[in-house]
């Protein structure tokens, strides 16, 4: 029997909600719209019922920095108009959908802090591509979320507001630097979110935070009104907790090709859900000998990323050893090319033309000096000394150039890896979430992103998705896989194929009935 509309609806809601509450923000995409465009719910319902439960339960975790409850609630208006009007199919691939922003991405009317004293009451006068892009696809923003400060760290710990929480475990750091977006996502305090990747900022908090995170191929999505910490390594990427959503957040950030804003964004002509549902078949995934056998890799993330190559080849996939041989300096690489290219972008932070701002010095040196002494932490601090270190004259030639030249090493690395291979499987992180204060020494910090940093050095794309618990820890634990540049559906394709053996990310279980 076929039932009427408004059953179908009741049935549809009745489903999620159990009680009168709709969870919107811990829903999926596909039931979002689905639920739109049956008359289940509207727009400003979820409008509506995401920001109070975000403004209710992020108390606990402190993913956000910022609401921006008003800008809901037009984006939702404008979407309830059209469904009206009957034009909710011409809306973009995000209609309906709640989402939040890193807070080093503009969006007009709000402050875009990066977590920094220096940005405290900076107001955004424009909107990021990246957001712009989003926004257009119908998205419902939701505010601005925590960060490590400019986006140097592993843990979210160096916010000046205060770090995040992991939503797995409160006493845990969510991993950073875009802690703040995947947790949102693991709290089930919003759809989806977008982060930035420098060395390994959006893949290792959605492994330490149990959802997919996706650091596309450099130059995939325009970097333009994203607050720039590397520019040859910084890319804008989704954090969600299915594959197929971060899929369809990617079409939406690719819609309208390379942006003429940013000279180095280019256009992928790829809908990144086309193939999800192919299976791997036929794939060649390449293994890292070197960097299963690397010291320091806990013991359950490697049991865990070699059961899930087991899963792959299962699947039909062919599972072939390479070796990244220059892979093991990326790590020293990073940390010169890094803080050079931090140094020089945020010289343009002199309380002059932007941020905080000693008032009453004597001259203008005095006025630079404290201001920016005041307005960055520490680890802005040691990346700008770093940095100013090592452009400086004779010293240069010692370490910025030997570092460009590994760079192109690494690069060739991969290059000649794929002509054997598709994709790449490789651990996120050594290890699962840790505590708070529990890595205090820059360097051990720095090991965070061992396997992470050297795709952001050869500019291909990467990304993290949930392969269960640790045995040990008891906490998520994501695969990085690695794909050729601009072949980013390749990696897709392997993770929805992980998706299938070890089921799509939940909110954390804490978290999961909060706010109904
Ligand atoms: N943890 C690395 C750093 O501190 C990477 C940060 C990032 O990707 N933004 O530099």
């Amino acid at each position: 029997m076929r039932q009427s509309k408004k059953t179908e609806a009741f049935l549809f809601r009745l489903s999620w909600a159990g009680v009168n509450k709709m969870n919107f923000t811990s829903m999926s995409i596909s039931d979002i719209q689905q639920g739109l465009a049956q008359g289940a719910f509207s727009a400003l319902e979820i409008a509506q019922e995401s920001i109070d439960r975000v403004a209710q339960v992020d108390e606990s975790v402190h993913a956000y920095l910022e609401f921006t409850a008003e800008a809901a609630l037009k984006s939702a208006q404008a979407i309830d108009d059209a469904i009206a009007k009957n034009t909710f199919g011409e809306l973009g691939p995000l209609a309906g959908v709640p989402v939040a922003f890193k807070d080093n991405m503009n969006m007009e009317g709000t402050h875009t802090t990066c977590s920094s004293h220096m940005l405290e009451n900076y107001r955004s006068p424009y909107t990021a591509t990246c957001v712009e892009r989003v926004l257009e696809a119908g998205a419902i923003p939701l505010g601005k979320l925590n960060m490590d400060e400019f986006a140097f760290g592993s843990s979210t710990e160096t916010s000046y507001f205060g770090p995040t929480y992991n939503p797995w475990d409160l006493e845990r750091v969510p991993g950073g630097s875009s802690g703040g977006s995947a947790a949102a996502v693991a709290a089930g305090l919003a759809t989806a979110t977008l982060g930035s990747d420098t060395g390994g900022s959006i893949r290792q908090p959605a492994s330490f935070c149990g959802v997919v995170g996706v650091k596309p191929t450099y130059g995939v999505v325009s970097r333009y009104g994203v607050v720039a910490f590397g520019s040859s390594l910084d890319q804008v990427g989704p954090f969600a907790r299915s594959v197929e959503d971060a899929a369809i957040v990617m079409n939406a950030l690719v819609r309208g090709g390379s942006d003429h804003r940013d000279c180095t964004s280019q256009s992928i002509n790829t809908d990144f859900t086309a193939n999800l549902n192919e299976g791997v078949s036929g794939m060649r995934i390449g293994i890292v000998p070197a960097f299963m056998e690397a010291e320091g890799l806990d013991a359950e993330v490697k049991e865990r990323i070699e059961e899930a190559a087991k899963k792959l080849e299962a699947q039909g996939a062919e599972l072939v050893e390479i070796e990244l041989p220059n892979a093991q300096a990326a790590m020293s690489a990073y940390y010169v090319l890094g803080p050079c290219e931090a140094f020089s972008n945020l010289a343009r932070f002199d309380s002059v033309r932007y941020g905080y701002c000693v008032e009453g010095c004597k001259d203008l040196n005095e006025q630079y000096e404290l201001s920016r002494a005041g307005g960055f932490g520490v680890e802005a601090r040691r990346r700008i000394m770093l940095g100013s270190y090592l452009l400086s004259s004779g010293v240069y030639d010692k370490y910025y150039y030997p570092a460009q030249q590994v760079r192109t090493l690494i690069t060739q690395d991969y290059t000649y890896a794929y002509h054997k291979v598709d994709c790449i499987l490789t651990p996120v992180s050594p290890r699962t979430a840790f505590k708070f204060g529990e890595i205090n020494d820059p360097t051990s910090m720095y090991l965070s992103d061992m396997f992470t940093i050297s795709i952001n050095i050869a500019g291909n794309g990467g990304m993290s998705v949930p392969v269960g618990l640790g045995s040990k820890s008891g906490l998520p634990i994501g695969a990085q896989l690695i794909c050729p540049a601009f072949r980013d559906e390749n990696m897709f394709r392997v993770a929805a194929e992980l998706e299938r053996c070890y089921g799509a990310a939940s909110v954390a279980p804490a978290f999961a009935k909060v706010g109904e």
